[in-house]
């Protein structure tokens, strides 16, 4: 399941968890429209969230792929909370972890 959000930085706050990209594009117009007169606050955020609310933009490439895998492995036991399982977090960093080593594993073979 997709988590989006949207962030006025003007008026410091942030929209509820919506999971589609169309709730998320008319709840940034909505705002806009209500409390901006339409006009775009700079530096506004909106795109896709993780489970625990943290934008993947905003991420490091290596953290957002552990996000991914986290995120994938905790909606697979239940999509209605927030936060990743220690388990799926683990999960992720050993899948991570293993492709590392396979990689390093085929380079050094090739050699
Ligand atoms: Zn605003």
């Amino acid at each position: 399941m997709r988590r989006y959000r949207y962030r006025c930085i003007v008026c410091r706050t942030t929209s509820p968890v919506v999971t589609e990209i169309e709730a998320l594009t008319a709840v940034g117009e909505a705002h806009r429209q209500t409390l901006h007169g339409g006009h775009f606050p700079d530096d506004e955020i909106a795109g896709q969230i993780d489970r625990l609310g943290r934008w993947y933009a905003a991420l490091p490439p290596l953290a957002a792929l552990h996000a991914r895998i986290a995120d994938a492995l905790s909606d697979l036991h239940d999509i209605k909370t927030a936060g990743h399982y220690w388990w799926a977090s683990a999960g992720a960093t050993l899948l991570i972890g293993a492709v590392a080593a396979l990689a390093l594993l085929l380079v050094a073979s090739a050699l």
